[in-house]
């Protein structure tokens, strides 16, 4: 399956957060490696939509809409 890209979960990111982080810098904290959000691999597929990091493809985030509220698991990546 083709990931998207960071930029595919912008304006979900914005609901939940309230900020633009596309141009945030993240870091993975499986295996350290830094990146834009922009950059990361995100896969749309039901029931949730998961990121993955570009260089190791762990999870670093989870995003899944319950009742008409997104809840976002983002244990994988910390802002740098
Ligand atoms: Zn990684």
């Amino acid at each position: 399956m083709n990931a998207l890209d960071g930029n595919a979960i912008a304006g979900r990111l914005w609901e939940v957060f309230g900020a633009e982080l596309t141009n945030a810098r993240s870091v993975c904290v499986h295996c350290g490696a830094e990146a834009y959000v922009a950059e990361l691999h995100v896969y749309n597929r039901a029931p949730g939509t998961v990121v993955r990091c570009r260089r190791c493809e762990a999870v670093v985030m989870v995003l899944v809409e319950v009742r008409g509220i997104t809840a976002v698991d983002c244990r994988g990546l910390e802002l740098a």
